[in-house]
């Protein structure tokens, strides 16, 4: 614990080290009396995490973050604490680690693992708490022989799925081959301790080879007056293990057990030295890289060569830059090294920055873009991914709902689904789900199948067509027939008929905003009750109302007059007839009827405006009859000095001819500054309404009366 004090004190100075000091102090405090599984003193753990990132050269608030990474998930310190003692970049990487601890991760398949991998980008956001991560699972795997079997095998499978690939991803080859071999010894000791006897004993046969080539490619620089270092590099285990399993080969079958590395100072070197060797021995047919013209995603940049020695072996040969060397075993750590703390800014774009100041740095620029993405794409992309109570990951769509979660599990979860929760809590099922969250979903056998709302909040095409099919199964006949009587009942009661609400537009019209794909589906959604014949008939009735405004004031008429009553159409017995509600016509008016598409024929005044424009072919002579028994409307416009004294004159004097008011409506007009109250009454005759007319002009306090069309 002392000595990795001694490193940060030569690596760090001024404020990082100060920084450092106290984050040692805090976490050593915070850990005290704390031991681990192996009996050692618990403050060795992060300790060690701490020194690995120092060795990779990352920052001070990295470091220091790394110290207090396990103090908020198991001491009682919290993040005010760490905030108040460390500032926010600190605690916003110690956050970031121990929202990653909470994440149980079950690796079956490599679909899942990858989607793991996602989220685990996706959830650190900042990849200085991957790194961070690495270096506390490489701590753990060294340290792995104090847990139980079963714990080894769970932890070390799991850090070759998800820890391996995302050190390999970032470039961290020192990191990833440590984790790579530690993770063999635990899945397969056997063939784990068959590869470190065997291939040791080989490379003492071969040992001497390889010094052969090391001093040919040595004297290959000298003579072109190149400076630069070549040695022999054992492979590490689990690649050889992987090369066996892949191609199904023994042990004998794999030559190039050691590579033999080039590092020369400029790119111009490594292609003289490439083309030197070739010059001297015969490269093998496929083997030649150059991933110095096109990096591997993850900023790897070298020469690859396998060339057949004179000597009869095979040897991988390869070739790079010191730099390039550098940031093939620290990856993207490396950069650190050469560039000053970051600051860490909110957007992501800018938290990211530095990722494209190493490529530019490396000169990489093509693929630098490609490794950004497959970095930040991952936030930005069009799915989301979350987990299943069980830890579990789902897949969605970008913006997916619990609805969306609950449907990609089974239909019949979909179907039945209540409600929602996220990370534990209630939510509307219309919630949009973040990466990372726990969703759990609530059924009830007693529920009534989805709504037509919900085709409306899902996201996935999948969820939608389960929703569509549920409705489908349901639109069973005696549906259908249920809700139709319902419909019709409704529109009974409020005034309409079906033909008239329901008409291929105004179905139109709604099937838009419900979300139906025929009239059956809307009826047999009625039926079993998943929609209010309410909710449609009130939609419905709207639209009516903004389509056919005539008819909907000729059927007011129609429900306060006597229809029919006291008017003859030509020639014609027995038909519809109302009163246009535009021009109110009443006895003694002259009129004339407009035959209405199938609502029978409406009567008009004969100097109606409405009618101007109409076709003369829907026009019909209609006349008054002689039975008097039936009432009108009539509107008539009364003006004066104010609205009370209009309202009391007119009231009067209705009264005194034993009619009726039906309404009013009055207004100042803002020009003359005059009283207007138009009055509908209800009256028997065209003589009626003219004594009356007379009556009110004769009131002093009454300026002017007349009848008005509508
Ligand atoms: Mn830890």
């Amino acid at each position: 614990m002392l000595e990795i004090f001694e490193r940060i004190e030569k690596t760090y100075n001024g404020k990082d080290l100060a920084l450092l000091k106290r984050a040692y102090d805090y976490a050593r405090k915070a850990h005290e009396n704390q031991k681990r599984a192996s009996g050692e003193e618990y403050f060795i753990h992060p300790c060690t995490v701490a020194k690995i990132l120092v060795d990779l050269g990352l920052d001070a608030a990295t470091v220091a973050a790394a110290f207090l990474h396990d103090v908020i998930e198991d001491t009682p310190v919290s993040e005010g604490d760490i905030k108040k003692e460390f500032g926010e970049e600190v605690l916003e990487l110690v956050v970031g680690v121990t929202k990653l601890e909470k994440i149980q991760f079950h690796s079956k398949e490599e679909e899942q693992a990858e989607n793991f991998r996602k989220i685990f980008v996706a959830m650190a956001k900042d990849i200085r708490v991957i790194i961070i991560k690495l270096a506390d699972r490489l701590h753990n795997m060294r340290s792995l022989n104090f847990l139980s079997i079963e714990r080894q095998q769970r932890m070390a499978r799991e850090t070759l799925d998800i820890y391996a690939p995302l050190a390999d991803r970032l470039g961290i080859s020192q990191i990833k081959c440590e984790l790579e071999d530690l993770c063999l010894k635990y899945l397969e000791p056997d063939f784990y301790e068959y590869l470190q006897i065997n291939i040791d004993e080989r490379l003492k046969e071969g040992e001497d080879l390889v010094d052969h080539v090391v001093e040919e490619v040595n004297k290959m620089l000298t003579d072109s007056g190149v400076s630069g270092e070549v040695f022999g590099r054992k492979k590490h285990l689990y690649s050889i293990y992987r090369k066996m399993r892949e191609r199904n080969k023994t042990l004998d079958q794999i030559y190039d057990l050691v590579a033999i590395r080039v590092i020369v100072n400029t790119v111009d070197e490594c292609y003289e030295v490439f083309g030197k060797i070739h010059n001297k021995w015969k490269p093998v047919p496929g083997r030649i890289k150059d991933y110095i013209a096109t990096p591997k995603p993850n900023m790897y940049r070298s020469l690859h060569t396998t060339v057949v020695t004179n000597f009869g072996r095979v040897f991988e040969i390869q070739i790079r830059t010191y730099e390039m060397n550098h940031a093939a075993e620290y990856g993207i750590a490396a950069h650190w090294k050469y560039k000053e703390n970051k600051k860490v800014a909110d957007d992501l774009d800018t938290r990211l920055s530095w990722i494209r100041e190493v490529m530019e740095w490396q000169g990489g620029l093509k693929d630098s873009k490609e490794f950004l993405n497959s970095l930040k794409g991952d936030i930005y992309s069009s799915e989301v991914l979350v987990f299943t109570p069980k830890g579990d990951v789902i897949s969605l769509p970008k913006d997916a709902t619990p609805l969306d979660f609950a449907y990609s599990i089974h239909s019949a979860v979909g179907n039945k689904c209540v409600g929602a929760k996220v990370n534990s809590k209630m939510v509307p099922l219309n919630t949009v789900l973040n990466v990372g969250d726990v969703v759990e979903v609530i059924t009830s056998q007693t529920s009534k199948g989805p709504s037509w709302d919900w085709l409306k909040i899902v996201k996935s095409s999948s969820a939608r067509v389960k929703i569509r099919q549920f409705f489908k199964r349901e639109m069973k006949e005696e549906n259908v027939k249920m809700g139709k009587v319902m419909f019709e009942a409704e529109a009974k009661r409020r005034g309409y008929s079906t033909s008239e609400l329901l008409t291929d537009e105004s179905f139109e019209h709604i099937a838009a905003k419900l979300s139906f794909t025929g009239q059956d589906e809307m009826f047999a959604s009625i039926g079993y009750g998943a929609l209010t014949v309410n909710h449609v008939i009130v939609k419905l009735i709207d639209y009516y109302r903004r389509s056919q405004p005539q008819q909907e004031v000729a059927k007011f008429y129609k429900s306060n007059n006597k229809t029919g009553g006291g008017v003859k159409v030509k020639g014609m017995a027995g038909l519809l007839v109302r009163f246009a509600g535009c021009c109110n016509p009443v006895p003694g008016d002259d009129i004339i009827g407009f035959i209405s598409r199938g609502h029978g024929v409406t009567v008009h005044r004969r100097d109606c405006p409405n009618l101007k424009h109409v076709e003369d072919g829907r026009l019909i002579e209609v006349s008054w009859s002689e039975e008097a028994d039936s009432v009108y409307n009539a509107s008539i416009k009364v003006m004066g000095n104010t609205q009370a004294e209009i309202l009391a004159i007119v009231a009067a004097t209705v009264a005194k001819f034993g009619l009726e008011i039906v309404s009013t409506n009055g207004r100042t007009d803002h020009k003359t500054k005059q009283a207007v109250v138009d009055f509908n009454v209800r009256l028997n005759s065209k003589d009626e309404l003219e004594s009356l007319i007379t009556k009110l002009k004769q009131e002093s306090k009454i300026t002017d009366v007349y009848r008005t069309a509508n």
